[in-house]
């Protein structure tokens, strides 16, 4: 029998009541048990007292000199000291509320505690102590597993019953990889890993044993999305699109610009899928400014001329505006039709759009997740392109998908994701990668300042908008309760609209209606105001050329990842651009990523430094990094394993004899127990 379908129960003393408490920790088979791995280990190994540090933890060996003495205060608590000599150097332990063991001590026993050294008073303060060699021997020497458990589980149970799976099961455990990888990789086989993880008896055998696992996992990971990609590409009949090259290149030389390479490399890469008989899924990445939407519209522009309809959802209602109107502009000249759809039109005006739509007089639908509504039925959807991607739920992206029978898909996004993870993150999805700013773009100019250089900040905006130019003033939303010296977006209006006057100050925050929002942006946009205060509402897509000037308050409480699209709002136009870091920060990390910003402008190495300073999960936001929960893998430190399992589980699946060769057969075998028939996973 294999050990997935061996229930706990036959272990002794599992019975019904522990057999729900290990439930409760997803541990059902033998197989369960055995892969619940530690999340640290407690250090028992011997270690030498003279070269221990002050308030190092400590194990050692000690040779009992005298009587031990016992202080009480009150009932319970006790403090009870015993003189003894450990590496040569006498010593004193002290116990806090065990004066149990008092009866347990004779002079010249051996024992072994453990606990904090205190090398200025030469006192060892013991939590743990091992009297008699049964005790020793199975602690003293060895890393123990410290698992997480709940209240119906001891600790010490649960280590002894995995070890009982062990002894009993080990043998069965069955190898999953390929000879040739192990080799290739010097990997332990899978039973001495799983054991050297659960009791190893050192740091090295435990790097190993850990190395296998990592790998492991990452290669299965991958070997399922590699499957899911074979599946896709050979089995989803996708949309035919055709039209005429000759078409595509009047558009593009019409354009106000020159295509950058990178712009012509990612549009040839769409255009190529659209024309294949397979489903496009592919992600768009490109920094802020990079050029997106000029490469949306050939796409769609290329989808219209094959007699389809395309749809791009945008996350905020000022933003499909915006593109609705830059659409407009480089669409309507070859006479299609955009049509908007947002959440707060008239009925009357959502009525109109949604009979344009299932008639088919619109040919691109620019809209917000209101596109997602069942009332919106599509004449004849072809493409589906979001934009700032990631802040669309998975879900939502199927929902968007499923509207047409089966579109081309493509995801844009400016937050630039290091290729490893995004590999990761966005697995199934082939990706285009805009690296190249559109030449004459120059990197707007950062300074990190700190508060107390106010005044001089204001002088420096008053400047430019003398000079004509326009400003943003970004502050972060605070808490109530958080005193600071300006306490938030309306307070810097007020003060700025006082100090900059006659110069017009907006204010923009996220308690405002749409309707309020929508005026004030537009207001910035004709000039009529030149300083837009505001929260971080700006910090998605609007375009306003005229302005150059970034200044952030409180930066240190952003993240790099939305400091770096804040900054990308200046340096859209010819002139030179500034953006002003206002920050005091308190930790190290707020220090470096000031320094990192002040000397970056590259959206990805930025993402790449912002990855090493927080870890995958902080840096896409957990809930929304849609990343996979490793059971031993970090990506944070296992990028390189990934990668390497990556090629490894591309080469696999498409072995011819992937299926029938005994030594691929394990990991076919993983596969179709797999269940791989849903698109999704984790
Ligand atoms: P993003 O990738 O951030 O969405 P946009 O598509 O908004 O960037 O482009 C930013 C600005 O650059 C726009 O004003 C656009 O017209 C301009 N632009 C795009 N491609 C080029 C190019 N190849 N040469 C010059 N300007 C370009
Ligand atoms: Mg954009």
């Amino acid at each position: 029998m294999k050990l997935e379908e061996i229930p706990v129960e036959v272990l002794p003393g599992v019975g019904e009541q522990k057999k729900e408490a290990l439930a409760e920790l997803g541990i059902h088979s033998i197989a369960d048990l055995m892969g619940y791995f530690p999340y640290r280990y407690e250090d028992y190994r011997l270690s030498d007292l003279t070269e221990a540090s002050h308030e190092e933890r400590v194990t050692v060996e000690a040779q009992v000199y005298g009587q031990p003495s016992v202080r009480w205060y009150g009932k319970k608590k006790s403090r009870m000291t015993l003189r003894v000599q450990a590496d040569g150097v006498p010593i004193q332990v002290v116990w806090f509320n065990q004066a149990y063991l008092k009866n347990r001590f004779r002079v010249g026993q051996t024992i072994v505690v453990s606990g904090k050294w205190d090398r200025h008073r030469l006192q060892l303060i013991a939590d743990r102590t091992f009297l008699s060699e049964s005790e020793k021997e199975k602690v003293v020497g060895r890393l123990e597993p410290v698992y997480s458990v709940n209240s119906k589980i001891r600790m010490n149970w649960l280590r002894k019953l995995i070890h009982t799976a062990f002894t009993r099961y080990g043998r069965q455990i069955e190898e999953i990889l390929p000879e040739e990888l192990r080799k290739k990789y010097k990997l332990i086989s899978r039973a001495s890993a799983m054991y050297y993880l659960h009791f190893p008896k050192g740091k090295e055998e435990g790097r190993q044993a850990r190395r296998r696992m990592v790998f492991e996992e990452l290669f299965l990971y991958e070997l399922k999305i590699m499957w899911l990609r074979r599946f896709h590409r050979q089995e989803v009949k996708g949309l035919v699109h055709r039209f005429e090259n000759e078409k595509i290149r009047a558009f593009i030389n019409q354009l106000a610009f020159p295509l950058t390479g990178a712009q012509k490399k990612v549009v040839s890469e769409i255009l190529s899928d659209l024309r294949e008989p397979i489903q496009m899924n592919r992600l768009l990445q490109g920094d802020v400014g990079s050029g997106k939407t000029v490469v949306a519209a050939i796409a769609l522009y290329a989808n219209y001329l094959s007699g389809y309809q395309g749809a791009l959802m945008v996350p905020t209602e000022i933003l499909a505006e915006q593109h609705a109107s830059s659409l407009k502009k480089l669409l309507t000249p070859w006479n299609l039709q955009v049509v908007t759809l947002t959440g707060r039109m008239t009925a009357r005006e959502k009525k109109d759009a949604l009979g344009q739509i299932q008639m088919g007089l619109a040919d691109v639908v620019v809209g917000t997740h209101a596109l997602l509504q069942e009332t919106v039925v599509f004449w004849k959807l072809g493409l589906v392109i979001t934009d700032e991607q990631h802040r669309f739920g998975v879900k939502q992206r199927a929902m968007l998908r499923e509207k047409g029978e089966v579109p081309d898909v493509l995801y844009m996004t400016a937050t630039p994701i290091p290729r490893t993870l995004s590999i990761t993150v966005f697995g199934e999805m082939d990706v285009s990668t805009i690296d190249e700013m559109p030449a004459g773009r120059q990197p707007v100019d950062t300074y990190w300042v700190k508060k107390e250089l106010w005044p001089r900040i204001i002088r420096f905006v008053q400047k430019e908008c003398a000079r004509g130019r326009q400003a943003y003033v970004i502050c972060p939303l605070i808490e109530e309760s958080e005193k600071l010296d300006l306490q938030n977006a309306q307070e810097v209006f007020e003060q700025m609209a006082m100090e900059l006057a006659p110069i017009r100050v907006g204010l923009l925050h996220g308690r405002m209606s749409s309707a309020e929002k929508d005026e004030v942006m537009r207001s910035f946009a004709n000039n009529e105001v030149q300083v837009l205060v505001s929260t971080t509402v700006v910090e998605v897509g609007v375009d306003v050329p005229n302005a150059t000037v970034m200044v952030i308050y409180d930066a240190d409480r952003f993240g790099l990842a939305q400091l770096h699209q804040l900054r990308g709002r200046v340096g859209r136009g010819g002139g030179k651009s500034t953006c002003v870091l206002v920050a005091n920060p308190k930790s190290e990390t707020g220090i470096e990523r000031m320094r990192i910003m002040s000397e970056t402008t590259d959206g990805f190495e930025i993402s790449r430094r912002d990855l090493e300073l927080r870890g995958p999960g902080d840096f896409l936001g957990v809930k929304q990094s849609g990343l996979p929960d490793f059971k031993v893998a970090d990506l944070t430190h296992d990028l390189r394993i990934l990668e390497a399992a990556r090629t490894d589980a591309a080469d696999y699946v498409n072995r011819k004899d992937f299926m029938t060769s005994p030594e691929t057969r394990p990991l076919y075998e993983y596969l179709c127990a797999q269940n791989l028939t849903q698109t999704s996973f984790d």
